[in-house]
C-alpha cells in the first residue's frame, strides 16, 4: 500500500475513513481492475479518474487506467450518442452505428488480454461500452458506468445503446433521477471532488486575497460569487439581475466568471449578453477565464462570501460542491444535483427565481454569523458525502458486493 498518499488523504477525511477504505480493500488485494473511456484530459471523468485510480493502487488494487483512441468520424459519433442520450434528437444511421462499432472493434483488439483477464471492468460512458459484447471470454465482473443524465433519452438511440449495456452485471448513475430500467443491478453513487487538487486545496491567505487586486475588486466589500460555462441553463442573466436587486438593499460586489465560449458560438452570444445586462456597474465585475484556471476558481471561491449557482438546469453541479467544501453557503437553483446538495437553510438556499436569489444574497451578508454558522455546515456536509474517499468506499463495496453476491458478509467497523 502506498502509505504516502493515504496518509494525504487520513490528514484531510480522518483515520477512521481510511481504516475503512483499508478494511473494504483488504478483500480485494491484487484484484486486477481495468477503468476504460476515451480521453486522459479534459472533462468530469478523466479529472475523476486521475484521483482515483492513484487511490486504488494505494489501497493494493491492481489497477489500470485504459484510455481507446479514434478517429474524428468516431467522436463524432460518440458525441451524437451522448446529446440523444441527453434528449436531443439526432440522425443516427447504419453508417453511424458501423463507425461505432469498428473502432470499438478495433480498441478491443489492442485490450483484448487484459480485458478477458481483469476481475473488474469499469467502463465509462458510452464510447467503450460495446466492447462488452467483443469480449465473450471475459472472467471477472464488467459494470457501466454512466454519467450522463440518462433521465429523458432520445429513443431511436436508447434503444440501441441499451441492447449492449444490457449485458453488463451492473450499471452505475449519479442519481436516481438519471436511471433508465435495465436487467441488472443499478447503483446510485454520485461525483465527487479531490480536496488535494488544484481546484480545492488549501491555497496560501495571500493568494486568496490576491484575486482582489488581479481582477480590479474592492477587498473591504462583500463579494458574491458564481462560477460556470456561459450557458443558458447556468442562468447567468438571472444571476445579473438578482446581483442588481440585491444592490439597492445591501453593499457588495458580484462576480460571474467562466469560461467555455471559445468552442461554443451559443457561448459567445451569451457573454456578450451578460456584458449587456451588467451595463458597465462598477459592482458587476464578468471575468473570462481560460480553462485550465483551476487555481484561479479556487482562490476566487475562497475569497467569496457567499456563492450562487443560479442554475435552471444542472446535472450534479460540481461548482456547488467545490463552494460548499470551501465553507461557503450556497444559494442554488432547485434542480438537478443542487437539490442533493444544497439542503434548504442548513448549507444554503434553494431558489427558483432572481428575486428570490437576491432575497438570500441580502440575508446572507446581512447575517454573518448565520452565514459561517451554514459554511461549516456545508464544508462538514461535503466532507461526509461528496469526497473522493466516499466515492472510492462506495466502488469498492460494489466490487464486494458483485462478488459476494446475497452470501456472505462484509464486517467493516470503525477502530476508534
Ligand atoms: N469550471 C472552470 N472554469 C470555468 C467554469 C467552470 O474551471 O470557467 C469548472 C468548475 O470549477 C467545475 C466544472 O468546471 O469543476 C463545471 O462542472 P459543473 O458540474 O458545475 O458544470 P458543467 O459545466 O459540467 O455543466
Amino acid at each position: 500500500m502506498d502509505g504516502e498518499l493515504l496518509a494525504r488523504y487520513e490528514a484531510i477525511v480522518g483515520t477512521d475513513v481510511i481504516d475503512q477504505l483499508k478494511q473494504l480493500a483488504h478483500h480485494l488485494q491484487a484484484a486486477r481492475v481495468v477503468h476504460v473511456n476515451s480521453t486522459r484530459y479534459g472533462g468530469g471523468v478523466a479529472e475523476i479518474l486521475h484521483s482515483m485510480v492513484p487511490l486504488m493502487q494505494a489501497l493494493g488494487l491492481n489497477v489500470r487506467w485504459e484510455v481507446i483512441s479514434g478517429e474524428e468520424d468516431f467522436f463524432k459519433v460518440t458525441k451524437s450518442i451522448h446529446n440523444a442520450l441527453q434528449g436531443h434528437p439526432v440522425e443516427f444511421t447504419e453508417a453511424s452505428v458501423r463507425v461505432y462499432e469498428e473502432n470499438n472493434r478495433r480498441e478491443y483488439e489492442k485490450l483484448k488480454e487484459i480485458l478477458e483477464e481483469a476481475d473488474f471492468v469499469f467502463i465509462h460512458d458510452p464510447q467503450p461500452a460495446f466492447l462488452i459484447t467483443l469480449c465473450p471470454q471475459r472472467k471477472g465482473k464488467w459494470v457501466w458506468r454512466c454519467h450522463i443524465d440518462l433521465s429523458r433519452p432520445y429513443r431511436p438511440v436508447w434503444r440501441y445503446l441499451r441492447n449492449i449495456v444490457s449485458n453488463y452485471d451492473a450499471s452505475i448513475f449519479s442519481m436516481p433521477d438519471f436511471t433508465q430500467p435495465l436487467p441488472h443491478p443499478q447503483y446510485i453513487i454520485p461525483p465527487s471532488i479531490d480536496p488535494l487538487t488544484e481546484k480545492n486545496m488549501e491555497l496560501p491567505s495571500d493568494e486568496v486575497e490576491g484575486v482582489f487586486e488581479r481582477f480590479n475588486l474592492d477587498a473591504n466589500k462583500p463579494l458574491v460569487l458564481q462560477i460556470s460555462r456561459f450557458d443558458r441553463f447556468k442562468d447567468p442573466l438571472g444571476v445579473i439581475r438578482a446581483g442588481l436587486m440585491a444592490m439597492k438593499f445591501i453593499p457588495f460586489q458580484l462576480v460571474y466568471a467562466g469560461g467555455g465560449a471559445a468552442d461554443d458560438p451559443e457561448g459567445e452570444i451569451i457573454y456578450h449578453e451578460v456584458l449587456a445586462a451588467a451595463k458597465d456597474h462598477p459592482d458587476i465585475h464578468i471575468l473570462y477565464l481560460p480553462p485550465e484556471a483551476h487555481r484561479t476558481v479556487n482562490a476566487l471561491q475562497r475569497a467569496a462570501d457567499v456563492v450562487l449557482q443560479k442554475s435552471i438546469r444542472e446535472g450534479f453541479g460540481l461548482t456547488v460542491t467545490e463552494a460548499l467544501w470551501k465553507g461557503k453557503p450556497v444559494i442554488g437553483g432547485d434542480t438537478g444535483g443542487i437539490r442533493i446538495q444544497v439542503v434548504n437553510h442548513h448549507t444554503g438556499f434553494l431558489v427558483h427565481t432572481p428575486e428570490g436569489a437576491a432575497l438570500r444574497i441580502r440575508y446572507l451578508l446581512f447575517y454573518k454569523e448565520k452565514r459561517l454558522e451554514m459554511g461549516r455546515k456545508a464544508h462538514q456536509f461535503v466532507k461526509e458525502n461528496f469526497l473522493i474517499t466516499r466515492h472510492l468506499r462506495d466502488y469498492l463495496s460494489l466490487m464486494l458486493a458483485l462478488i459476494s453476491g446475497n452470501g456472505e458478509r462484509i464486517e467493516v467497523e470503525a477502530r476508534s
